[in-house]
């Protein structure tokens, strides 16, 4: 009750206009979830505009193309001051306006919705999983109005809330169905799981945490998977030294493992939606690591934020230079957290490690930088077109590049100082520059970063404005590969050809459907991209050898040693029969491994990067 009132007062002091402007009332209901979708009313009172402009988000927060949530919604009516129905028009695909109202709008619409994940909604008989952008129409110019959101069960179900809006709608009489979002934005960022949801709760000091699951698991595989939960919760608590004021009171996991789920994270402000097909039971370790990458984020990106996302635009695809930080930085520490939790071993930190290694070293990182890479967001997380790219040769992930480079910064850090300066000191002092300031409004962050910026708070923590800069133009602006094998030797990890001495042409592989066909689009970096070879070009002969697939490519390599000439008989696929030499390199891919055997400097460094950090 305490915090409850606590949140209501919150509501009160955080927008001027709470009390002034009547809040705008959404209903959800139910009427046949076996058939996937949700009824909607919302009510906008008080209108001065003429017309009302209804519109449908484009995009949702934390997911960086557009989605087109109004390709879902359909029987829509809407209704004036004195209860008629209003005509509406189109403005556009994704709007609605409204006019000759008189003051108040009401619209009704059906909206389907039948994805499990961090984006979209779904509705079936076992639950309504809320998206806020993929399920509420919402009224340009009326962003700081307080909303109220009651959530009504179909017939006969023992549904409950579980979110990060606030509880209650400021009247005595509210029920445990009734909720309150301070602004869009706040409302936008709030995805809500209505069903039969088990809870968890535990604090650490005076921060409280809720954890909220539908899923088919025991009662005892949740009491343990909370309990990991919160540890991860106390070894991030210990990098920023502390928690962010959650403005409902506490921050809330909202998790769905069901088979029918699509695997995803998707990170807010005082919650985060985890989803996937697998169970607790059977995938602990990745569900695990879902909870580290997207608890990382109440710190990094919900207010450590990028200018280019701060306020989040529902009618755009929103784009940002420095995804590389905010979703890459939280890319590495969700494992090493796991690590410092001792809820991974050695041999899977290695094999992280070896990923992200692999991921920065791919020849694409010569086409874009991690802030170019940072730009494609748009394109790549999520977005969809039907003409192939060639990405797998221009674009890394921000996800792993970033996490590569955080892992390069960290590792340096350490390597300068003896390990007394290191990542956690740049995040905590992010976090206080950036983060803890907080916003004049809940939901807003009023001082976001700039990768200018972030170089200057590398400067001011490594105290050393040159090495700063140089960093930033070499492996966030520039295209260079920091020298990880010396890196993490100081940490006692070996970085080593993942096959020594193998011969290679490139990572190519071979579809055997019609003709022997190159299906991997070739990179500038493979001998055969240099022999005039790509995509869909059908190989004949190498080396004298007929390839009837991946098998005869393979037994033609292992008789031969980097920098041999082999000939190479193709058709390429506009028929023309040609041939080519082309001169074997070595297989340039690696492997991190523990050294095994650790110097006394080793051990300590090892320990001071990879030991508990847990907040006291
Ligand atoms: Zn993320």
């Amino acid at each position: 009750m305490t915090r409850y009132l606590a949140a209501l007062a919150l509501v009160a002091a955080g927008t001027a206009s709470f009390r002034a402007a009547e809040p705008i009332r959404y209903r959800f209901s139910f009427p046949e979830p076996q058939h996937r979708w949700m009824q909607v009313e919302a009510t906008f009172p008080g209108i001065t505009q003429q017309t009302l402009e209804l519109r449908m988000s484009r995009s949702s927060p934390g997911r960086y193309s557009l989605h087109e949530f109004a390709k879902n919604v359909y029987d829509v009516h809407a209704f004036g001051a004195d209860g008629r129905e209003l005509a509406l028009t189109r403005p556009d695909s994704y709007g609605w306006n409204a006019a000759g109202h008189g003051g108040a709008v009401t619209v009704k619409y059906k909206v389907y919705g039948d994805r499990v994940d961090g984006t979209y909604l779904a509705v079936d008989t076992t639950h309504a999983h809320i998206n806020m952008p993929a399920a509420v129409m919402w009224a340009r110019g009326l962003d700081d109005r307080p909303s109220t959101i009651t959530f009504v069960p179909p017939a006969g179900a023992r549904w409950q809330v579980a979110t990060q809006l606030y509880p209650g709608d400021g009247k005595p009489t509210t029920s445990e169905f009734e909720f309150t979002a301070p602004n869009l934005q706040y409302l936008m960022d709030s995805p809500a799981e209505f069903g039969p949801v088990a809870m968890r709760q535990f604090a650490v000091g005076a921060t409280h945490f809720r954890f909220a699951l539908h899923h088919t698991g025991s009662d005892a595989e949740l009491d343990r998977f909370a309990q990991d939960a919160a540890k991860i919760v106390r070894q991030e608590g210990g990098i920023f030294g502390e928690f962010p004021q959650y403005e409902p009171g506490y921050y809330t996991f909202l998790a769905d493992y069901l088979p029918y789920a699509d695997g995803d994270g998707m990170e807010h402000r005082n919650s985060t939606v985890m989803t996937s097909a697998a169970s607790i039971a059977t995938s602990r370790t990745d569900l695990l690591d879902t909870v580290s990458h997207e608890f990382f984020h109440c710190w990094n990106v919900e207010r450590i934020r990028p200018q280019g996302i701060e306020p989040f635009d529902f009618d755009r695809a929103d784009m940002t230079g420095e995804l590389w930080l905010a979703e890459g930085f939280t890319q590495y520490y969700g494992p090493l957290v796991l690590h410092r939790a001792r809820l991974v071993d050695l041999a899977e930190t290695a094999r992280t490690l070896t990923g992200l290694i692999e991921a920065v070293r791919s020849p694409a990182h010569l086409a874009r930088s991690a802030e170019e890479a940072s730009r494609m967001a748009p394109f790549i997380d999520g977005g969809r077109s039907i003409d192939r790219t060639n990405w797998s040769n221009t674009v890394i992930s921000y996800y792993p590049y970033g996490g590569a480079i955080a892992l390069a910064l960290d590792l340096t850090l350490r390597d300068r100082t003896d390990g007394k300066t290191t990542l956690d000191d740049f995040m905590r002092a992010m976090w206080r520059a950036f983060g803890k300031p907080g916003g004049a409004r809940p939901g807003y962050v009023d001082k976001p970063y700039s990768v200018r910026d972030a170089e200057a708070t590398l400067a001011a923590v490594s105290g050393d404005a040159a090495f700063a800069h140089d960093f930033f133009a070499k492996y966030i602006e520039g295209r260079e590969v920091a020298d990880y094998a010396r890196l993490l030797a100081r940490a006692g990890f070996t970085v080593r050809p993942r096959n020594p001495g193998r011969a290679w042409l490139g990572d190519v592989r071979l579809d055997t459907r019609r003709g022997v066909r190159v299906s991997t689009l070739a990179a500038p970096t493979w001998p055969l991209y240099a022999a005039g070879i790509d995509q869909d070009d059908e190989l004949q002969q190498v080396d004298g050898t007929r390839i009837g697939g991946d098998q005869d490519l393979q037994a033609v390599l292992q008789r031969h040693k980097p920098g041999d000439a082999v000939s190479v008989a193709f058709v390429d696929r506009t028929r023309v029969q040609k041939s080519a030499t082309i001169t074997l390199a070595a297989d340039p891919h690696v492997e991190v491994l523990d050294a095994g055997t650790l110097t006394p400097a080793q051990q300590e460094f090892r320990a001071s990067w990879l030991g508990s950090k847990e907040i006291q």
